[in-house]
């Protein structure tokens, strides 16, 4: 689309971070702004407020349907409903309703790289910026990643590379990116409860085919059953990744290798070990940032250099701490299961070790189960704790494999594993849910992980 030009009406709704930077920018712009929020006015970021005094007209508390019917353009945030009432009254009158990003589609065309997927997607975007600098360019890692991309577009002198992360929230409204690559590492239940159904939710995944550029590849994991049995569906050129597919075209493990093939062009990049980070799906997310950083021009030595320098992104499978002969490690961003099961699988296959998982939080109607098979083949022990706590252990023994304990807190889960585990152990904080029962969000309850880690090793003799 057109970016809004000056004094057009444009309604923004959901004041959340990307809600509000819109505003900003279509403020910058001259635009008439208008902004709605269903949360009353107070409990929203203090942000607001300085919106409305520079110029933005204010409707919290709920949808007034007079903004909508004001509008000229309506940019919706992706917390919120596509199906809401009034937004659903506005697309029938012919108003266009887009999302931020879309705002600045112009400016970012042909020099974007999207990522999308269940789980990797902070991992890989940040992977195809490392990429991106290394190979000498401007680049930033923005969208869901944190940065809202309208804000990553200042100061763009029109040489800036942008790796977006895209969620499936902004797969629903954002239109064509023009964009030079786009990858999608897998599609695993998570957000049924938004999206309804997993052949909905893989639906909207696969829309991010439709925001690249014609020619530009799309980047497809194939150990991911669902994304193996959609490819042939997808418009190509379509490259597919894999840790263990044999591929004629594409990335995967070869000998110990990380191996990218384009056009029957075999690139060699780097032995698995000079890459630090565990797992097998890290693998992937390697694979696939290096295709979509080649099919984007990057040199190959740039690749190979950001790979063997990338460190894991906090909250991902990060050690924090020894503490008597035992390691902890956060992966707090764990927040379904699929996520988890990679978690054991990456610490049960690469170390032997004893492995101790605290798994709990805010359920978000998953099924656990699948955790049972997990922790029995890597011998792994688990601890439940916070609201899922029972839910969990409950699952898990209907699956036949008993919890070490179901602990309240967070905390109280850490000083039960602490009780149990014994010198050369992992104790691995992967809570496969979300964790909004004790904390405001991944990284609240990481970093109270670590400090209560720390703090029990200094209370020691
Ligand atoms: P996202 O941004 O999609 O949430 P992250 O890179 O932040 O992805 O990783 C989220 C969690 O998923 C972490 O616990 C990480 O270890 C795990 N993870 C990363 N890549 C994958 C993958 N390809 N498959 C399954 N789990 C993964």
């Amino acid at each position: 689309m057109k970016t809004p030009e000056r004094g057009t009406t444009v309604l923004v709704v959901g004041l959340g971070r990307s809600g509000r930077a819109a505003a900003r920018f279509l403020l910058a712009r001259g635009c008439d702004v208008l902004a709605t929020d269903r949360l009353p006015l107070e409990r929203l970021d203090r942000e607001v407020r300085a919106l409305a005094a520079a110029g933005v007209t204010l409707a919290c508390g709920g949808h007034d349907p007079q903004p909508f019917e004001r509008a000229e353009t309506i940019v919706v945030s992706p917390g919120v409903p596509l199906d809401l009432a009034p937004l659903a009254a506005a697309r029938a009158r012919g108003v266009p309703v887009v999302s931020e990003i879309d705002l600045v589609a112009d400016q970012v065309r042909g020099r974007a790289i999207l990522v999308t997927g269940s789980n990797g997607k902070s991992t890989t975007t940040a992977l195809v910026a490392t990429m991106l600098q290394a190979d000498g360019r401007d680049a930033v890692a923005c969208g869901n990643y944190g940065l809202p991309v309208v804000d990553a577009t200042r100061g763009d002198d029109g040489r800036r590379w942008y790796a977006i992360e895209l969620s499936s929230f902004q797969l629903e409204s954002v239109g064509p990116l023009g964009a030079a690559a786009a990858v999608l590492l897998n599609v695993q239940p998570d957000h049924l409860d938004r999206h309804g159904s997993f052949e909905r939710y893989l639906e909207i995944k696969c829309r991010i085919a439709a925001l690249r550029a014609a020619g530009a590849p799309l980047v497809l994991g194939l150990d991911d059953p669902a994304l193996a049995r959609a490819a042939d569906g997808l418009a190509p050129p379509v490259i597919g990744v894999g840790a263990t597919r044999p591929l004629d075209d594409g990335g995967r493990l070869e000998d110990g290798m990380l191996v990218v093939t384009i056009a029957g062009t075999r690139t060699p990049l780097v032995r698995r070990d000079e890459f630090p980070l565990p797992g097998r799906h890290n693998v992937v997310n390697a694979l696939a940032a290096a295709t979509a950083s080649l099919a984007a021009g990057v040199r190959v030595e740039a690749v190979r250099d950001a790979l063997r320098a990338f460190r894991p992104l906090p909250h991902r499978m990060c050690p924090i701490a020894q503490v008597e002969g035992v390691t902890y490690v956060d992966d707090s961003k764990a927040t379904n299961v699929a996520s988890t099961l990679a978690a054991i699988e990456a610490f049960s296959g690469e170390h032997r070790a004893g492995l101790i998982v605290l798994l709990g939080g805010r359920s978000k109607a998953a099924d656990f189960s699948p955790l049972a098979a997990a922790l029995e083949r890597s011998g792994a022990r688990a601890i439940a704790f916070g609201e899922a706590g029972p839910e969990i252990a409950g699952a898990l023994a209907a699956a036949g494999t008993a919890v070490l304990g179901v602990e309240r807190s967070m905390t109280a889960a850490v000083d039960a594993a602490r009780r149990h585990a014994h010198r050369g152990d992992i104790v691995l904080l992967s809570p496969a849910c979300a964790s909004f029962d004790e904390f405001a969000n991944f990284e609240e309850r990481g970093r109270r992980f670590a400090e209560h880690v720390r703090s029990a090793s200094e209370a020691r003799p």
